[in-house]
């Protein structure tokens, strides 16, 4: 675990060096777990949570009060849940840091996620589809009308792929307009609308309105209930394009799962174009992965699903390497790409049985998860492992049709259990190596402007009253500090030097706020 010095070094550049150095490793993740000695941070890379350093109880309000701070949330409020935003940028990557908070008994707990775009820049290519999936989803893009859906479990990259379409789809003589629940990306020539339902902002209020701003492309965030199904619907078969995503396993159950909704099925069948189902590997580090013999199981998946012997696959090295994370850097996208044919659309007008549309979805034409992420193996992208974890094998393999499927769905499944433990016992281990860190200026985050979603004027009134020369305030009226301080004289923000405050100003929210909270603010 990393140690910080809290003795010489100010909680300022304490702050600063965990995220930078959580952005370096890819993080997605920084928690601050409060304990009732002290707080225990963690990180999560490619999806593995790890702890990373402790920060001792003396500076536990300290450190909590600057993330709060830099995120534009009221630091005076301890006792209720907020939400935050940090803009920053380190060398030409732009980042968005989302901080919430939330009270626990031990104290406040807060998470930072951060959002990296860099991902769905990169365009479809870069996100692991195969060539044929590629073809297929251009397909669906041309079709100037219809639903495509991108589904997948929370947390399975379907953000991306929507807006690496959207990227695509994103020209100069189209109207898009999204409803999304977080805005996650700001992107260029969209207009995009955060949805509130505290407000009753929600998905289908939006969408009524966007339908009247002649929209060509409307993506929806998310399609979580029947009115917002409908309205897809309605809007895709009166000649608009609609892209959303839907919580749902795969292709197969996206039908089911819709068909269930109170949509007009025949419309249904009519505005699906297309169902994207993904899930997330983690990939391989190309500079220490280890070829491997085959297990008897492993051997017997393979024989299934390709017909073809396999003796050698690739594997992750456990010890890892300095380019890595015990064997693995970053993640893959595991992809089923359905195009839907007039066969399909009968059978959903219809109403035929699940088995029938089983056979009419996966024809042959169709490349299953299963069938994308064994591939991903055989091409040493992604290990067994992590296929066994990410697919539903039980579920997959009833395509592949064999006499003796019970008794090796049985040894498959006991496997799969055994390396779902083993894994569970590797994310235990929470050694994370030190990078060898180079003070490069390119990696440091150099701009960073804060969205505030609190009052600002509240946190200005707190910071005035302190000795603050070297704060330079920006459009919001709020500063954040640069993680270098030699050579960004520009929006520098120095630790402000508070030593003694000679009058407390009053608490902006709670007026009953005891005086000493605010001395916590001393750093
Ligand atoms: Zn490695």
């Amino acid at each position: 675990m990393k140690e910080f010095d809290f003795e010489k070094m100010p909680i300022v550049e304490i702050a600063n060096e965990i995220i930078t150095d959580a952005v370096k490793k890819n993080a997605s993740d920084i928690h601050f777990d409060p304990s009732k000695d002290d707080v225990k941070i963690r990180i999560r890379i490619d999806g593995i949570l790890s702890d990373y350093s402790i920060i001792p109880a003396k500076y536990k309000r300290n450190m909590i009060s600057r993330i709060k701070m830099i995120a534009g949330m009221n630091i005076m409020e301890t006792r209720l849940p907020q939400d935050g935003a940090i803009k920053s940028r380190m060398g030409k990557k732009m980042l968005d840091l989302r901080v919430s908070s939330l009270p626990t008994n031990n104290g406040e707990k807060v998470v930072i996620r951060i959002l990296d775009y860099s991902k769905s820049l990169q365009g479809l290519e870069a996100l692991g589809l195969s060539d044929a999936a590629i073809e297929k989803i251009e397909k669906m893009i041309k079709v100037p009308n219809g639903i495509i859906l991108v589904t997948g479990a929370t947390g399975s990259g379907k953000s991306t792929t929507v807006y690496s379409i959207l990227q695509k789809m994103n020209t100069d003589d189209v109207n898009i307009i999204t409803v999304e629940d977080p805005v996650e990306m700001d992107i260029l020539g969209i207009n995009q609308v955060q949805a509130q339902a505290e407000i009753g902002l929600t998905f289908a209020t939006v969408l009524r309105s966007i339908l009247r701003q002649d929209p060509d492309i409307i993506m929806i965030g998310e399609i979580r209930d029947d009115e917002t199904a409908r309205i897809a619907v309605r809007a895709s078969i009166t000649g608009h394009k609609v892209l959303s995503t839907i919580h749902t396993n795969n292709s197969l159950n996206t039908i089911e799962r819709l068909t269930d909704m109170e949509v007009e099925r025949y419309l249904l069948g009519t505005a699906l174009e297309g169902i994207i189902s993904q899930k997330l590997a983690r990939r391989l580090c190309t500079h220490c992965k280890v070829l491997r013999k085959t297990s008897d199981y492993e051997k017997d998946v393979f024989k299934r699903v390709f017909n073809k012997d396999v003796d050698e696959i690739y594997d992750a090295n456990q010890d890892g390497c300095e380019h890595c994370f015990r064997g693995y850097s970053g993640r893959i996208g595991l992809y089923e790409v359905l195009n839907i044919n007039d066969d399909i659309r009968d059978a959903i007008t219809n109403n035929i049985k699940k088995t029938e549309l089983r056979k009419l979805v996966y024809d042959g034409n169709t490349i299953t998860l299963l069938e994308d992420g064994l591939q991903k193996v055989l091409d040493g992208l992604t290990s067994f492992s992590e296929i066994l974890k990410a697919v539903d094998l039980e579920n997959d393999l009833e395509t592949y049709e064999e006499d003796n499927l019970k008794t090796s769905m049985d040894t498959i499944e006991e496997n799969k259990h055994s390396e779902e433990e083993k894994t569970i016992h590797k994310s235990e281990i929470t050694e994370i190596k030190d990078e060898s860190e180079q003070e490069n200026n390119e990696e440091k985050i150099d701009i960073v402007t804060p969205v505030i979603e609190s009052e600002p004027e509240e946190n200005i009134n707190i910071t005035t009253n302190l000795e603050t020369t070297n704060i330079q305030e920006n459009n919001n009226g709020f500063s954040i500090p640069t993680l270098n301080n030699e050579n960004n004289n520009d929006n520098v923000f120095e630790v402000p030097k508070m030593e003694k405050v000679d009058e407390i100003p009053p608490a902006p929210v709670i007026n009953e706020t005891p005086k000493q909270d605010l001395e916590y603010f001393n750093f």
